[in-house]
């Protein structure tokens, strides 16, 4: 993308020309959240405006219209994800519910005292904790794919992992602290020559990566829409429907139900088995407006461009002293982590953030990975379509100031 486009692109978010502390805003936090385009706000404020009714059951029109924008929303989710079945996208509250729902209703139909559960040593803590709980509850035993020193997965160290007590793979497509980029089609290819079902956990791949559910032969695959531009408080798990319709619902109340009496209830029909309650009809309106957004656009257009900013930001970074990056990974996504000599990973993001620069320090809920790399945490920088080369020489600049009032 040339200059011209991406000052384009940059006002459709208005967020990017406030000042911090009197500085003109430099947001490096797209791992934790990005910036909504208006197109997106404007769709929330028009839902709640002129289209907002309780869905699925009203006989009114502006209910039937609201129901027709939420299932509209649920097949461009459905093309995005190229899922072959509208019905395989359950809308959910972000990837953490997900998560929790697959390790809990998979847990529920097919995991007994002493099955084994499979994730990796970088995974995100909504991709560890919910099989933790799994595993105290019925006695399973969580096993660990370790890397290597750039933070790539050690693949036959999986396979090692993998024997017929194994009940289910859990791992990230991308690293949210790394950036690597797994090869999550040859581990479910390799998971499913022992017959094991896998869960991928898009939330960082998602607004980078085209995803192609069936090409990959992904059982399960979760993201959260407030990593791709979209709002808080909304996500999608995509399940196989024969996956789907084997295990038990995750919550109970309205919408999930078939028949209630005091005696027996019957469940609904994929997907509203999974989707008790009154779903957030309009952030999914908003989520698919998202994704219309980043599809004009284009992936491909996006990923190239953010390659290059995290090859120049590589680049700029390593002209620091003392400056290491965490995660060399051949195949990665634009997140930078790193540190500098024996400075803590706070105090820097402390001090950028004075200068108007907005990163993430801390372990990145990964704190197991932080723990194995023996580190007191990292500060990251996680780059999106619309930051420039000339917000990373400005970034450089202050940290290079900043590295040198701390040392
Ligand atoms: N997995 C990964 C890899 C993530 O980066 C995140 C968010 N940082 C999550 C899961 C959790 O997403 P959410 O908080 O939106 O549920």
């Amino acid at each position: 993308m040339d200059k011209e486009q991406i000052q384009h692109i940059r006002a459709d978010f208005p967020i990017l020309t406030e000042k911090i502390y009197g500085k003109e805003l430099i947001y490096f936090d797209n791992g934790a959240t990005t910036q909504k385009p208006r197109c997106v706000v404007e769709k929330m404020e028009n839902g709640y405006y002129h289209l907002n009714a309780n869905i699925h059951r009203g006989v009114h029109y502006l209910s039937q219209k609201a129901t027709e924008a939420h299932e509209a929303a649920r097949v461009t989710v459905a093309e995005f994800l190229h899922a072959g079945k509208h019905e395989e996208i359950i809308f959910t509250r972000g990837t953490t519910e997900a998560i929790n729902l697959v390790a809990t209703s998979f847990g529920e139909a097919f995991c007994n005292a002493g099955d084994e559960i499979i994730v990796s040593v970088m995974e995100h803590h909504s991709n560890i904790v919910p099989w933790q709980m799994l595993c105290e509850r019925k006695g399973l035993k969580l096993k660990v794919i370790p890397m290597n020193e750039c933070g790539e997965l050690n693949i036959e160290a999986f396979k090692a992992l993998l024997n017929e007590r194994t009940k289910i793979v859990s791992v990230a497509h991308v690293s949210n602290v790394l950036g690597t980029i797994n090869p999550v089609k040859e581990i479910i290819r390799i998971a499913h020559e022992k017959n094991v079902p896998v869960l991928i956990d898009g939330a960082q791949a998602v607004p980078h990566i085209p995803v192609n559910v069936v090409e990959l032969d992904a059982d399960f695959y979760v993201f959260s829409a407030h990593k791709i531009y979209g709002p808080t408080g909304i996500g999608v798990l995509y399940g196989k429907s024969d996956l789907l319709n084997a295990i038990p619902p995750y919550q109970g109340g309205g919408e999930m139900i078939a028949t209630v009496s005091f005696e027996k209830t019957t469940y609904n029909e994929l997907p509203f088995k999974f989707e008790a309650g009154t779903p957030d009809y309009i952030g999914s309106t908003a989520l698919a407006e998202a994704i219309r957004y980043v599809d004009n656009i284009g992936l491909d257009k996006i990923a190239e461009h953010e390659h290059e900013l995290l090859t120049y930001g590589t680049k700029r970074l390593l002209e620091i002293d003392g400056m290491r990056i965490i995660g060399t990974a051949k195949d990665k996504s634009s997140v930078i982590s790193f540190l500098v000599g024996n400075i803590h990973p706070y105090d820097i993001g402390m001090l950028l953030d004075k200068l108007g620069i907005a990163v993430r320090t801390g372990h990145h809920c990964a704190q197991p990975l932080i723990d194995s790399l023996e580190i007191p945490g990292t500060v990251r920088a996680s780059f999106a379509f619309y930051n420039t080369k000339e917000e990373i020489d400005t970034f450089v600049e202050a940290l290079k100031r900043v590295v040198t009032m701390l040392s």
